[in-house]
């Protein structure tokens, strides 16, 4: 079956959206699946497959919403259903200015973040968690949020959205599980068991109904969600009995922010696949003649802790001549060289040909030419080897 001119044309969206996001296309795919009632991409091929078809208007709904520009730094690792979550709540972001500068306050998840030019603030659900204040490694130096007093007030426009929210998610819940009784039992907010003691999946700690309930339902230890808070430790061995209360300094905003420098410039990322790929390109400029150029495209290269190991086909490479581009690029990389020859089956008989032909084309009719002289077949036809 063919594609659709529609699903081709989603492709593309998808396409241009990833590269402006730097974002994974397949991500791209689900988002814009998202969009149209599926839970992902494969999901709505299925259905194309089946007869669904996207209608002009909601074609029209999907292009505007995509084509519209947004800060990627949020996305790039989520899944696709949070992030279209997060599409809507940007939807719902208000902007205002602190000073002379614009910021954007919106709730994500629960959590609720300010952000602006190189810089956000996240207040997390949970109580027990201090505000992420994440700026840019290349920013660093004129980001707003190193001015104590901005980042006060930008703070408590945060923690004060912060307040509505989690006075929300209160609303929302049985009573009893932010308030315990008399004996502190508390309701578990998604499951309604009911219980004094509970268990952290995530960290093994027992935590008691006064501590979950004031912690929103977060593991004051760990901070997992309330999903992963049990009334029984089922998972354990002694029926939770090596587990330890949580520790807990009480459970309220901590004042002091955590900071974080995001570093999201582009680094080399030297891994041992790119330095011989450096290496090779750089025995192709030392290569003079066609059959030099093979025995670099053949060289044997290893990289280890001590250095690069390079090791040249007897044949194809003049013994004594030093590759001096690969050394330069070794020494530019920091690796010490060891050079070695080898001896290995070559590809072609009479590798000096490759010394006399001025370029690849010649070379190869010099080649079959002399295959023919021997009564070789000059077959040029790709051989099943
Ligand atoms: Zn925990």
């Amino acid at each position: 079956m063919t594609e659709t001119k529609e699903i081709r044309g989603l492709k593309a969206l998808a396409k241009r959206y990833a590269r402006a996001n730097r974002i994974a296309q397949h991500q791209a795919l689900d988002l814009i699946a998202g969009e149209l009632g599926f839970p992902h991409w494969t999901k709505l091929i299925a259905a194309s497959k089946n007869g669904w078809q996207i209608d002009t208007e909601q074609m029209a709904g999907v292009e505007a919403f995509f084509k519209r520009a947004l800060p990627a730094t949020t996305f790039r690792n989520g899944d696709p259903e949070a992030m279209n979550r997060r599409f809507a709540y940007l939807e719902q972001a208000e902007h205002g200015m602190i000073g002379d500068h614009a910021y954007r306050l919106q709730e994500v998840f629960h959590d609720v973040i300010i952000a602006g030019e190189g810089w956000s603030i996240r207040v997390p659900e949970n109580p027990g968690v201090p505000p992420i204040v994440e700026t840019f490694a290349d920013q660093e130096a004129e980001c707003p949020v190193f001015d104590p007093e901005f980042l006060q007030t930008a703070l408590s426009l945060a923690r004060d959205r912060a307040l509505q929210v989690r006075a929300g998610i209160a609303t929302d819940w049985p009573r009893r599980s932010t308030k315990p009784d008399l004996s502190g039992v508390v309701r578990h907010p998604l499951s309604g068991s009911e219980s004094d003691v509970w268990f952290c999946l995530h960290c093994d700690e027992k935590i008691t109904g006064t501590q979950i309930a004031l912690n929103l339902w977060h593991c004051p230890g760990c901070g997992a969600s309330p999903l992963d808070i049990f009334d029984t430790p089922f998972w354990s061995d002694d029926d939770g009995k090596s587990f330890r209360p949580v520790k807990t300094d009480g459970a309220v905003d901590r004042d002091e922010p955590d900071f974080r420098i995001v570093d999201d410039r582009p680094k080399p990322n030297l891994n041992e696949e790119k330095i011989i790929l450096l290496i090779r390109c750089a025995l192709l400029d030392d290569a003079t003649n066609i059959s030099e150029r093979l025995g670099a495209l053949r060289a044997e290269i290893s990289v280890d802790d001590d250095g690069v190991w390079i090791a040249l086909e007897d044949d194809l490479w003049p013994e004594g001549k030093d590759p001096v581009q690969a050394l330069a690029v070794a020494d530019r990389l920091g690796l010490e060289v060891e050079l070695e020859s080898c001896w290995s089956t070559i590809p072609f008989a009479w590798p000096g040909l490759g010394e006399i032909a001025s370029n690849t084309s010649e070379y190869t009719q010099m080649m079959l030419d002399a295959y023919a002289q021997c009564g070789g077949s000059p077959d040029p036809k790709p051989k099943e080897s």
